[in-house]
């Protein structure tokens, strides 16, 4: 048994390697590329000596990015979980509430919740879409939800279920069709964790412009990188001026007086970030088109592989594919760390899926579903290289721009 084990990891090893061929050793997960005006547009922050929260980036930036994106409004922030924190606030999360959120995330939306003084309520994967399991939420949201006036509260611990956040995990889309009929069932107001899927569509719809609001992340392994940062998205303009209103420290517009009208928060991102941002936005199609070829070559190279498989996006999306996946298939206990441990000793920086919120020991005794999708998921994912610049072999990438 261990034989065809050992056997099944080298194949997989020299599939890998094989994709990666021209790549340097090690070849990081996922690299920040930075190729166009970063230069340019930093030097003109240091050069007018704005780089904090004075400067015409930002406003630039937020412009670029909604319309990019696809959304009426963007809010720029330090960075995604300060932007899930502040959707959260807006969709109306109080103190005492619960939040519906993927078990099988990052663990930046339980965070945002618990700053809400909200309590996570831990929702299960569909292990083909990697996005929610929507009719198992469903049945379980019809067994524990007591119809009561003004919104939906689990009759198990009293307490007010206030949103539901999605993921549209590694890049793939959730249903959004599929949840928003859900939300609607249940008045649920919808936060579409996109931190990972700026670029991705669900039928024609981009990520984060389905829910009251949607959030971005643009930390250094994303698939664009202001250092760090991030953006509320949302097609709700009180909303979006209250987030704007709320991530500046309530200050009241004025052309010389300092004064706030509210307990609020500093989470604007500083110009230089967003100069940062604003080059990289102008590189996005490009790097789309490289991280889709890298996916093919990921699914070609392991197509005639049995046990193993590489996720695609799914039928009714279009994935800006952050990060391919193979998973393997069948009960396959210890086969997952043995590929993890030997693409390491390879050079190639592999990496499990995150470990599911109810087994952190901040969240264990949070209420939850039935959570058997997202332990059969975890078990099977490994997630593999890619950055754009891996596509057709990882050959290096062209020099640098002049500065
Ligand atoms: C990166 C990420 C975040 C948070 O982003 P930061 O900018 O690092 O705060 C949130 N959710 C998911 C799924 C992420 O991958």
């Amino acid at each position: 048994m261990a034989d065809v084990r050992q056997v099944a990891i080298e194949e997989i090893l020299a599939r890998l390697s094989h994709v990666l061929r021209s790549a340097a050793r090690p070849v990081p997960l996922h690299e920040p590329e930075f190729g166009g005006n970063e230069w340019a547009y930093l030097r003109r922050c240091l050069d007018d000596r704005e780089v904090s929260s004075i400067g015409a980036f930002v406003t630039r930036f937020e412009a670029d990015l909604a319309r990019v994106a696809g959304a009426q409004y963007a809010i720029a922030t330090v960075n995604g979980t300060a932007a899930l924190h502040v959707a959260l606030m807006l969709v109306g999360v109080q103190p005492g509430d619960e939040v519906l959120l993927p078990a099988l995330s990052f663990v930046a939306a339980a965070d945002a919740a618990c700053y809400c003084g909200a309590t996570p309520h831990l929702i299960d994967v569909d292990v083909e879409t990697l996005g929610p399991d929507v009719p198992k939420l469903r049945a379980h949201l019809s067994r524990i939800v007591a119809p009561r006036h003004g919104g939906c509260v689990n009759r198990e611990t009293s307490r007010r279920i206030a949103a539901l956040v999605v993921l549209h995990a590694f890049g793939h889309p959730a249903d959004l069709d599929e949840v928003e009929e859900l939300c609607a069932h249940f008045g649920l107001p919808l936060v579409e964790d996109g931190a990972q899927a700026l670029g991705s569509s669900c039928r024609g719809r981009p990520a984060c412009t389905v829910g009251r609001a949607g959030i971005l992340s643009f930390n250094g392994n994303k698939i664009l990188t202001t250092g760090g940062g991030g953006a509320l998205l949302t097609n709700d303009s009180s909303l979006a001026h209250a987030a704007k209103h709320l991530t500046t420290t309530g200050r009241v517009p004025h052309p010389w007086a300092v004064a706030h009208d509210r307990v609020a928060y500093n989470y604007r991102l500083p110009n230089i970030n967003a100069a940062l941002g604003c080059a990289q936005l102008e590189q996005l199609p490009d790097r789309l088109q490289r991280k889709r070829r890298l996916a093919e070559q990921y699914q070609a190279a392991f197509a005639d592989l049995p046990g193993v498989t590489i996720v695609r996006e799914p039928a009714y999306a279009r994935s800006n594919y952050w990060l391919n996946l193979l998973a393997l298939e069948g009960d396959v206990p210890g086969v997952r760390d043995a590929l993890l441990s030997a693409t390491h000793d390879a050079g190639i920086l592999t990496r499990p899926a995150w470990d599911p919120m109810h087994r952190l020991a901040p969240f264990v005794d949070c209420p939850r579903m039935d959570l058997s999708g997202t332990d059969r998921l975890f078990a099977r994912l490994v997630a593999l290289p890619s950055s754009p610049a891996l596509a057709d072999g990882g050959a290096p990438a062209a020099a640098t721009p002049a500065r």
